[in-house]
């Protein structure tokens, strides 16, 4: 089938992977003029891990994954105030768990697909007709085109989703907070290995160094702090969190500057999307177009992969029945994204604490994290994937 995708960032090329292995032809649309290798660090375990080893990439991840040690909570001063060892994570995924940049793994997957799929960028849908048993696709770049199928990767704002579902608002859960990521180069504070993270009421700011002297920031604001439109350019998303986070403490002023030399800021509304369905007629959502879980859920970049995935599984499944194959696809994984969004919302209050007790209370629970049923009850459900993820022989 020759089948369209709208959106080259994870879950797009994961999927063009394994349409490409069984045989269809996919042609990625990316709005963005060249491939966006953006966004913080990201912990990459469970299905999305294994999947990602059926692809035969896992020695690439592996070696631009960092073996995160400790999660570090600081105090104003810096001095260590609260944490726990990342080993919990290693001991619940025996050792399954690696982090990394989102924007490095993304890379990876694209790379595995970039010379084989037509990509097109800098383009964009306009619109969409079905008719019955195939798609026809109007782009940006005014070109009209035929497809036997058309999905929507194209993230938590999705485009594909608001030309066949309807707006934005209709399927956004929004959790509360704002993010922000970004890389800078010689920034005088590193610590390998351990995410860094200070918070006062309402704000987190934590940073986590890179090989090449290279940092990652990432800064998280209450939803109430935003009170105009989300500026898009860098200059205006600069000024709002200078705005936001100006006289914070400890290293925020040195973020802040350290912010200013780059350009590349990743900038979003923390939300979770609900789709009553994932597809309609001939076009289907993956990744943070169907069911994003936010950041709250660690693991939004495993489980589009796993979902692509599926997908692709589904469809070799079914033969010349795709509407079969994508209720299957739905059958499959709605339970367990549901659950997996049901966890993360759990997560919530971690984050960016509204008040000095309730950041207290978050750091006092993370004392007992060394103790292995207490970790299981605080973080088990939002690192256990419970799904079998079936071979489908691609
Ligand atoms: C640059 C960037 C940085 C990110 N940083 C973080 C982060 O720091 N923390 C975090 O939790 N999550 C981050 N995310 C989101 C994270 O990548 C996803 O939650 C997860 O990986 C699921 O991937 P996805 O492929 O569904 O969506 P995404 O990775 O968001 O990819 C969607 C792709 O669709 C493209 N697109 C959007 N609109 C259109 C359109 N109209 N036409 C064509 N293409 C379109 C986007 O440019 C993007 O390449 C980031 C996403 C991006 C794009």
């Amino acid at each position: 089938m020759k089948i369209a995708i709208s959106g080259a960032g994870v879950a797009g090329p994961a999927l063009a992977h394994w349409l490409l292995r069984t045989g269809h032809e996919p042609t990625l649309i990316e709005e963005a003029p060249e491939f966006r290798a953006g966004g913080y660090v990201i912990d990459f375990w469970g299905i999305g891990y294994d999947v990602i080893e059926k692809m035969g990439i896992l020695p690439e991840v592996l070696a631009r994954g960092y073996q995160v040690q400790e999660v570090r909570l600081v105090k104003e001063s810096g001095a260590k105030a609260a944490g726990f060892s990342a080993d919990v994570f290693r001991r619940m995924t025996h050792d399954r768990f690696t982090s990394l940049p989102r924007g490095d793994l993304a890379e990876i997957i694209y790379d595995s697909v970039k010379d084989k799929a037509e990509t097109l960028f800098g383009n964009s849908v306009t619109k969409v007709q079905d008719t019955g048993d195939a798609v026809s696709v109007t782009l940006l770049s005014g070109e009209t085109r035929n497809f036997d199928l058309l999905i929507g990767a194209d993230g938590l704002h999705s485009n594909v989703r608001r030309l066949v579902w309807g707006e934005q608002e209709a399927f956004e859960r929004p959790v509360g907070f704002h993010v922000a990521a970004f890389v800078c180069s010689d920034y005088p504070h590193r610590d390998e290995d351990a995410y860094v993270s200070f918070a006062v009421p309402d704000l987190s700011i934590s940073r986590f160094a890179l090989r090449d002297n290279r940092t990652l920031a990432l800064f998280i604001f209450g939803n109430d702090r935003m009170t105009g439109p989300m500026p898009h350019d860098p200059a205006a998303k600069k000024a709002l969190l200078h705005q936001i986070f100006a006289g914070a403490g400890w290293e925020t002023h040195d973020l802040l500057d350290a912010m200013d030399e780059t350009n590349e800021i990743y900038l979003d509304r923390v939300s979770q999307s609900v789709v009553p369905s994932w597809s309609k007629g001939r076009t289907v959502l993956i990744g943070d177009a169907a069911a994003c879980p936010s950041l709250l859920a660690g693991e939004g970049t495993g489980l589009a992969i796993a979902e692509a995935y599926v997908l692709a599984g589904e469809l070799k499944q079914a033969g010349s029945d795709v509407p079969a194959a994508l209720r299957a696809y739905e059958t499959r994984l709605r339970p367990f994204l549901e659950g997996k969004q049901k966890a993360a919302l759990a997560m919530a209050s971690t984050f960016a604490p509204k008040t000095k007790f309730g950041i207290w209370l978050r750091n006092m629970a993370t004392h007992l994290m060394v103790i292995p049923p207490i970790a299981d009850m605080f973080v088990g459900d939002s690192v256990k994937d419970d799904v079998d993820l079936p071979d489908y022989g691609m």
